[in-house]
């Protein structure tokens, strides 16, 4: 029997302070997270890991990085542990023929991108994650098309996870995070709802960044390309849901949504 089609998930991580909270935001992605089918194994997309050239992780047991400076210690005792599958990993770089993907073996793990969020959606640890970099010298487009390359793992069980943030200014950042949102950041998270309702993929790749509050909401493109990819896996028509929205600290959007569930 075919395994179910697997949905596509973008979540808006925010601050490393969300891995652990209890707060509205964290509340919403663990009863998501119970409400999503049992994968076979999660490919995650972190802010976190930017890299020449795209990677996947290739270890049987991903190690835990405390990617973090200046944070609380509860942060840097924290660990994910779920396995990897190293021949996942294997099958996805001989699958996805039009993107080259290198398999990593040392140089990375499970970032605070990834565990922030994983720990939330799936507290036991035991579905197999591997994690996918950003190729941070090309554009938007490149990231669109590595997620169409991604998007026939939806049928084989695999769940699609970008993390990232669709406004993602630390520069305007305020430490408290119920501070009142910048109108640009505002602005930018309503136009980006808007084009997920218009299922305007093609708007969000190519214009992101075409006026001052895109500009200012996406300084640099780490935390926008996980969902990028996100809307190159989704199917074309397929209807997003919001999962969460709001910003924090004023200028980070935790807009969250899914395709296909
Ligand atoms: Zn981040």
């Amino acid at each position: 029997m075919a395994a179910p089609r697997m949905p596509v998930v973008f979540i808006g991580h925010g601050s490393p302070m969300n891995a652990v909270e209890d707060n509205d935001y964290t509340r919403t992605l663990a009863a998501f997270g119970a409400r999503l089918p049992r994968p076979r194994a999660i490919v995650c997309i972190s802010a976190h890991w930017m890299t020449e050239g795209t990677w996947i992780t290739h270890q049987a047991h991903p190690r835990t990085i405390h990617d973090l400076y200046g944070f609380p210690k509860p942060l840097f005792e924290i660990q994910y542990p779920a396995p990897g599958d190293p021949k996942l990993a294997e099958d996805i770089q001989t699958a996805t023929s039009g993107i080259r993907i290198n398999l990593d073996d040392e140089q990375w793990g499970f970032d605070h991108g990834a565990w922030s969020v994983l720990r939330h959606l799936f507290p036991a640890a035991d579905v197999p994650v591997l994690q996918l970099s950003l190729y941070m010298e090309r554009a938007a487009d490149y990231h669109f098309d590595v997620g169409q390359a991604l998007a026939p793992l939806r049928d084989q069980g695999v769940l699609i996870l970008g993390s990232g943030n669709i406004v993602h200014n630390l520069r305007t950042i305020k430490w408290d995070a119920a501070a009142p949102p910048y109108p640009w950041a505002l602005e930018f998270d309503d136009w980006v709802k808007s084009k997920l309702d218009a299922g305007d993929a093609r708007a969000l790749v190519a214009d992101a960044t075409a006026t001052e509050a895109g500009r200012l909401s996406i300084p640099t493109p780490e935390h926008w390309y996980p969902f990028i990819t996100v809307l190159g896996a989704a199917a074309p028509g397929e209807k997003p849901h919001t999962i969460f929205d709001g910003l924090q600290n004023a200028s980070i959007s935790m807009r969250s949504v899914v395709f296909g569930l």
